[in-house]
């Protein structure tokens, strides 16, 4: 188990330690390899040779836990206002939000309209919406909100993690609904009564419901399976049982994030698999910037020597 990862969890939420890190140079430096950029011109020049290498993304304007409405309305005509853009740019890529960055804290019914607007506009410009999981606080408005979506649009993909005892059972009903979901492992410190802990269990719990989602009877409700992960492990299990049961590779895709294994993004890639790539940017990384660190306890070593070194 990876001690360090509660406290970074923890520390992703500390408005004290954020202002150590957002304002230290090197650690704004290091933290480019996950980040696009802070401006959306930078995320758009990554997601171009993405693109150019055969890898769709998908662009998050990064942002969580807004304080107000108004902040949210205006994370809202950004998210539009990005859409707009990937459509006049031509990219491939869609939109991935977080329903707290568009206010799930001031109630469903206000991020639900917010959402909507989003999905909206996104469906005029023929875009995908990916809606991000947060903290088990959120799951069940999250799950709520995207239902209410479903009954009128099929632009949209949720992601589901695979930590959570509860996942098996959100993942059949989407499967019945023919929706689409992006299955991740989970990067949120949740306790034992809800969520397995240890990485051997959370493996075991996506391979089981990765199989579910790769099911002939999921596939022939049309549901789109999307399988973000890193761990070759899974990845390797997913291109064999596609191979065993001649399952067409556009009818899936793998998903990876920004920094994180681009040999693996490129080599799905070339041999004709879809891959996307999340690919997040703005001014408000720090708390996506720890979950990334927390993931890993070697960066944090790499950090360290990288802070000792410099
Ligand atoms: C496209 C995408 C979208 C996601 N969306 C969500 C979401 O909405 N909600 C949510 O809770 N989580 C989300 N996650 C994060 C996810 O839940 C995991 O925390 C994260 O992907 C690490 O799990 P893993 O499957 O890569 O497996 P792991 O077992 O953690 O990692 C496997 C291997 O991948 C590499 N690796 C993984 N993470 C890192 C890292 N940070 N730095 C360097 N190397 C790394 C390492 O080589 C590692 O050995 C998303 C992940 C992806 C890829």
């Amino acid at each position: 188990m990876n001690l360090l990862r509660p406290v970074l969890i923890a520390l992703s939420q500390s408005a004290r330690a954020r202002q150590l890190v957002i304002h230290y140079g090197p650690m704004r430096k290091l933290a480019r390899r996950f980040i696009a950029g802070e401006t959306l011109d930078e995320a758009i020049a990554v997601v171009k040779e993405l693109n150019r290498s055969g890898i769709q993304a998908t662009l998050d304007h990064l942002g969580e836990n807004v304080a107000s409405e108004q902040d949210a309305r205006r994370a809202t005509e950004e998210y539009q206002h990005l859409a707009q853009r990937i459509a006049h740019e031509a990219l491939q890529s869609s939109i991935s939000v977080k329903p707290t960055h568009v206010g799930l804290d001031f109630g469903e019914d206000f991020c639900y309209s917010q959402l909507r607007a989003i999905v909206h506009t996104a469906q005029q410009f023929g875009l995908m919406v990916e809606v991000d999981m947060e903290g088990s606080a959120y799951t069940q408005a999250t799950l709520n909100i995207v239902h209410q979506l479903l009954d009128h649009h099929c632009n949209l993909r949720v992601a589901l993690q695979a930590y959570l005892y509860r996942t098996e059972e959100d993942l059949k009903h989407l499967i019945t609904r023919g929706g689409s979901v992006r299955l991740c492992k989970g990067a949120y410190d949740e306790p034992s009564t809800i969520a397995w802990r240890s990485k051997k269990q959370v493996n075991a719990s996506y391979a089981r419901l990765m199989l579910m989602m790769l099911s002939e009877q999921a596939l022939q409700n049309g549901f789109y399976p999307a399988l973000a992960t890193h761990d070759h492990h899974l990845i390797l299990q997913a291109e064999r049982e596609a191979l065993r049961r001649n399952i067409a590779k556009d009818q899936f895709e793998f998903q990876m994030l920004y920094g994180v294994r681009r040999d693996w993004q490129r080599r799905l890639a070339m041999d004709g698999y879809r891959v996307r790539v999340y690919v997040p940017y703005g001014t408000q990384w720090y708390p996506y910037f720890m979950r990334r660190l927390a993931e890993r306890p070697a960066n944090v070593l790499f950090i360290t020597r990288a802070l000792i070194g410099g």
